[in-house]
């Protein structure tokens, strides 16, 4: 029954989030803070969903204390936060929402492009400095200039469409083979999108391979007079090399959204807090330096209260975790609408043998469905049963949920 489902919400999430879970009929509880870890203990000990967003650290000895809880919303990008591995060995799986912002990150790009072209931060900050400097020497139209644009996914392709409306022709480079959007075009190397392009933009994940991937060598590479944004991820581009390339001439201006070190909360930092060399980047002209926004607005956090809210409702109702990210992924089409069906979702350790078990307590069954997979060790399978009256029920559950694999058992209808 879904009013006896019990959902706390911290950190103030979205109200999209908050709605969507109300309608579900379940009881929502919604907190504006983080919770000091003695309290979240006691609270969490209630609830079969928990939604948080980056500061509530769910720890091995929180998600221990967490008896009933079914499902945790991370209601933001990143699930560090919490301990992902204790959380699936006690059956619970994590969702979070990472892709709700792309387009948010887009904009901000093409924001950028033609801030950098006209250089508008440094007129910016001379007029607020009471400094009239009417230029257009190196000031630029970005009608017919190329961007190119590095990792080709969700944000890039979203940045592509926009660039083309604006007149720019797009390029780009990424590891695997892609549809272009629109009119845009794939290269084979990055040096060859890097010498091709009037502004390079970073849109590629944090890997082996991405690490420090814009040097030196790669920055020489770059057009006279082009410009580099990146608002990826900070150890993606190293620093000095660009400082110097900036320092030189040989860039006109660079966006830079993300550092290899960041402060853990907003206000005054101290210039060592980023790096050694932030004086001297802070110093460089035409250079737009914002903190890690990309993905901020009103909108992105709307479709992360959508997303995760939407999630934890179909893992609740119907067990679906495709999207979790501790879980293996699974889904069956919709639960026959009859009385006499129920589905079975099994949460096991991933041990020979486990599904014949099952499958012979389900074969006195009528079974309609059936999917299971594994993520390490752990391992989990959806069955919809037709034909069950009460007592089947409760013997499925009993069985099951006896097996010596067991994680957790759950029976939705
Ligand atoms: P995505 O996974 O959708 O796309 C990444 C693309 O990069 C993929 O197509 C992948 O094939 C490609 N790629 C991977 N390794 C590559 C390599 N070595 N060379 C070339 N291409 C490579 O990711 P996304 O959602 O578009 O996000 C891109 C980046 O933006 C991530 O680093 C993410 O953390 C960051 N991000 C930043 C903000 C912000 O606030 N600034 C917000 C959201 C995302």
């Amino acid at each position: 029954d879904s009013g006896e489902i019990k959902i706390l919400l911290l950190e103030n999430v979205n109200q999209r989030g908050i709605s969507l879970l109300e309608k579900e009929g379940y009881q929502v509880e919604s907190i504006k803070k983080a919770l000091p870890e003695d309290v979240l203990i006691e609270k969490i000990r209630d609830v079969h969903a928990i939604g948080i967003r980056s500061k509530t650290k769910l720890t091995k000895k929180v998600i221990q204390e967490a008896k009933k809880l079914l499902v945790i919303g991370c209601f933001c990008i990143g699930t560090n936060q919490v301990d992902l591995e204790a959380a699936a060995n006690r059956g619970i799986a994590v969702f979070n929402s990472p892709f709700s912002n792309s387009r948010s990150v887009a904009e901000l790009i093409i924001a950028e492009i033609i801030s950098l072209s006209r250089q508008l931060g440094d007129r910016n900050i001379e007029l607020h400095q009471g400094n009239w400097n009417k230029v257009s020497s190196q000031c630029y139209e970005i009608r017919g200039k190329t961007l190119g644009i590095v990792g080709y996914g969700h944000i890039g392709s979203q940045l592509s469409v926009l660039a083309e409306a604006m007149g720019m022709t797009v390029f780009f480079h990424d590891i695997i083979q892609l549809m272009p959007m629109g009119t845009a075009k794939q290269v084979n190397t990055l040096y060859e999108l890097l010498e091709r392009s009037d502004f390079v933009s970073l849109h590629v994940p944090e890997t082996e391979e991405t690490k420090n991937m814009i040097g030196e060598e790669e920055i020489a590479r770059m057009k006279k007079g082009s410009y580099l944004i990146n608002a990826s991820r900070g150890t993606i581009v190293q620093i000095p090399p660009l400082i110097k390339a900036l320092q030189n001439g040989h860039l006109l201006g660079a966006a830079i959204d993300v550092f290899p070190k960041e402060p853990a909360s907003n206000g005054q930092f101290y210039n060592n807090e980023l790096n050694s060399w932030t004086s001297d980047l802070l110093a460089c002209k035409n250079v737009i330096l914002t903190p890690h926004i990309g993905g901020s607005t009103e909108e992105a956090q709307y479709m992360i209260g959508a997303e995760v809210g939407a999630a934890i409702i179909k893992y609740i109702n119907c067990g679906t975790s495709i999207g979790a990210v501790n879980f293996p992924e699974i889904d069956l089409r919709a639960i026959q609408d009859t009385d006499k069906t129920i589905r079975l979702l099994f949460c096991h350790y991933n041990v020979p043998g486990v599904l014949r078990e099952i499958n012979e307590i389900l074969s006195d069954h009528n079974v309609d469905k059936q999917y299971s997979d594994s993520r390490g060790n752990i391992a989990y399978m959806m069955a919809d049963i037709s034909n069950v009256d009460d007592q089947d029920i409760r013997k499925i559950y009993e069985t099951v949920s006896s097996n010596r694999a067991n994680i957790s058992t759950r029976i939705v209808y």
